[in-house]
């Protein structure tokens, strides 16, 4: 099979037109063409790439493709929100959401096959493969969705995707090369052009990486937080154990206070008699007290064999009100898919599902 040039960084896309012959004068200008064809146009043809000559076409055709991943299956929500399972060229599958509001479209794409933090209220921690996804299996995600949603410039002046969010399958900080090249092909402004505004990465707190990211990227960053102490933190969200709260939130800090304009998005999912007292919500506004931050409260979306349940209404509202008091903005996210698995936490595309007593120690 062709190699395809989706994912190829700019600098990736140069070194392969120099190898063709193009000369250096002429470089830029024609990466440019080819990242505007691919990303701006939507081409899925490198004839289609109109913009350079017909002998570079040619050549380009020798070895290369436009060639995206191919969808499955799609579901669609009676929520209007569409789930696409997508088959990658080993046979692993990955699932990709578009989850359409008012004003915007988010497009919730995946890092990995599977993930390797097995939180324990997560179905995407019971898959039993994991895998990191190269730059280009990321990028399908986003092409296939614009192809899908007939979301190419050109053919509507209004774009149905206008955000990003990395809140698939996977921990996107454990996948930092390849997600963070496909992450400057969505910024990029010849390329999908989304503001890095409106990219967010959520982590579960990968302390290390979370400097580089504000450094390299400065896109909008979540973090799942989902408990005020190390106790609670340790059984829902593992890597706590690694790296537990007070290092996670030394971070934070240290990230808000590089730029005035940051602000963290910290996750909370809301889990009956485990996280949703009014003394965590009160020890939550301490913990961050100083960050810049807004609270998400996800209620909690079951899935087979979970043992979680959701949080009361009124409890979720007691809690977000605490929070609220404090001044810190607290939306209770409106679960969206969750009549075809799509919402937060529900992603799993093996067919084999598994127990989390099935699981072994995987890591990538
Ligand atoms: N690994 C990254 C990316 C996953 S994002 C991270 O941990 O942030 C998915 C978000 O949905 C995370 O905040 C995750 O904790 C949350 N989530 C997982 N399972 C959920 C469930 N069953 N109900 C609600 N939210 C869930």
């Amino acid at each position: 099979m062709k190699k395809s040039i989706i994912g190829l960084s700019r600098n990736q896309i140069g070194e392969l037109l120099l190898s063709l012959g193009v000369s250096e004068k002429n470089l830029k200008m024609r990466i440019s063409q080819i990242f505007h064809s691919i990303y701006f146009k939507g081409s899925k043809k490198i004839d289609e790439i109109t913009t350079i000559s017909k002998k570079l076409r040619e050549d380009l055709n020798q070895s290369y493709s436009l060639e995206r991943n191919k969808i499955k299956k799609e579901v669609v929500s009676k929520d209007k929100t569409r789930k696409w399972l997508l088959s990658l060229q080993d046979d692993k599958e990955i699932e990709t959401v578009f989850i359409p509001e008012k004003k915007r479209g988010s497009l919730c794409i995946s890092s990995q096959v599977g993930c390797t933090l097995n939180c324990s209220f997560c179905h995407t921690g019971t898959m039993p493969l994991v895998r990191n996804l190269t730059a280009f299996e990321i990028m399908s995600q986003v092409l296939l969705a614009k192809d899908e949603l007939d979301d190419w410039e050109g053919n509507s002046d209004i774009r149905k995707l206008t955000n990003i969010i990395l809140m698939g399958m996977g921990e996107p900080l454990y996948n930092y090369e390849e997600v963070s090249k496909a992450i400057k092909i969505i910024i990029d402004s010849e390329g999908i052009n989304i503001s890095k505004r409106k990219v967010t990465l959520s982590t579960a707190g990968i302390v290390p990486m979370i400097e580089r990211l504000g450094e390299e990227l400065d896109v909008g960053l979540a973090i799942s937080l989902h408990a005020v102490n190390d106790d609670i933190r340790n059984t829902l969200v593992p890597i706590n154990r690694k790296y537990p709260i007070k290092e996670l939130i030394a971070a934070l800090k240290k990230y808000t206070e590089a730029k005035s304009s940051r602000k963290i998005t910290f996750e909370y999912v809301m889990l009956k008699n485990v996280n949703d007292s009014i003394s965590d919500a009160r020890e939550l506004c301490r913990i961050i007290s100083g960050i810049p931050a807004k609270i998400n409260l996800i209620p909690f979306n079951p899935w087979p064999l979970s043992i979680y349940e959701c949080s009361d209404e009124k409890k979720i509202r007691a809690f977000s009100e605490v929070i609220t008091r404090a001044g810190y903005s607290s939306p209770v996210r409106k679960p969206r898919g969750r009549d075809i698995m799509a919402a937060c936490g529900q992603l799993v595309s093996q067919s084999k599902r598994t127990s989390r007593h099935d699981q072994g120690g995987i890591n990538v």
